[in-house]
């Protein structure tokens, strides 16, 4: 087992690194997405319900496999949107389609944020059922979680996608949390978990994030596989945390802040800081 997972991250870790260096040189990522739905609408296997549409590579999959992945996202669309409820926030007509497009040049799985409610996967992500497509639809349905905080958008994505699991729909796992929250508290005790603590909690999206945190941030994109998943699980942990004692009105208005622990402390007499500190002795062990 050890085995097949070091197998597969040498497999991912390669097709990552075959996309910096022969994509990224010529295109930005906004580029790169643009000419991928291009040249899958046009020739790519696509399919389609009234919630998802699905396009791949052409030849790349059976026709059964797209058949079962159109359904599991299918799915997945109308669990999300229901759990949402008045949490809904999709730009645009909301009854528009959710798009994924599956490519061999795709990198990290991601959406085309502030644009059109467009997912990209890459094709290791459906060889080994690795798909985080829950986490990336509540990004696409849920606006209001990331235009604002970095750390709530990924906390909020993948604390619905386990709620709607839970609820008995597809599942929810990725390469980077291959376990859900099972290894929460080795993350917070180790170097990783230390070096992304400060990002949890902090105001601001990638562009926004003050200097010092920008630079963590910068550290954890340039190197995923070791910082990612401490941060990843932290931000959600620490988002249902809150939920749970403020409420998702609560989190909403400190994910829509940039001065959140004063929002904190009114709503609930507590700072943001003051929740994290209880949040790392109930779950972190610290
Ligand atoms: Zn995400």
């Amino acid at each position: 087992m050890l085995f097949r997972i070091i197998i597969i991250l040498i497999t991912v870790t390669l097709s990552f690194a075959g996309v910096s260096a022969s994509a990224s040189e010529r295109l930005t990522v906004r580029e790169l997405d643009q000419k991928i739905v291009k040249e899958l609408r046009a020739e790519g296997d696509c399919i389609n319900t009234t919630n998802v549409v699905l396009c791949a590579q052409q030849g790349k999959f059976e026709p059964d496999t797209l058949a079962s992945l159109l359904e599991l996202f299918d799915e997945g669309a109308i669990a999300i949107r229901q759990y949402l409820g008045s949490q809904f926030d999709m730009p645009g007509n909301e009854d528009d389609p959710i798009e994924f497009f599956v490519h061999s040049d795709v990198g990290v799985p991601h959406t085309t944020i502030f644009h059109e409610p467009w997912i990209f996967l890459n094709i290791d992500t459906i060889t080994y059922d690795m798909i985080p497509y829950l986490h990336e639809m509540v990004h696409v349905m849920a606006q209001w979680s990331w235009r604002t905080s970095e750390w709530v958008g990924e906390g909020f994505a993948n604390y619905v996608a386990s709620s709607v699991v839970e609820s008995g729909v597809g599942y929810h796992r990725s390469f980077i949390l291959a376990d859900g929250l099972e290894r929460l508290s080795e993350f917070c005790g180790s170097s990783a978990g230390a070096a992304m603590l400060p990002l949890v909690g902090e105001p601001g999206r990638r562009s926004t994030l003050s200097d010092e945190n920008a630079a963590i941030f910068r550290l954890m994109m340039s190197d995923r596989r070791t910082y990612a998943p401490a941060y990843y699980a932290m931000s959600w942990s620490f988002t249902e945390y809150l939920i749970e004692n403020i409420g998702l009105d609560g989190l909403r208005a400190i994910a829509e802040s940039m001065d959140p622990s004063s929002v904190s402390k009114t709503i609930s007499d507590t700072t943001i800081e003051e929740h994290k500190d209880k949040w790392r002795e109930q779950y972190c062990d610290v």
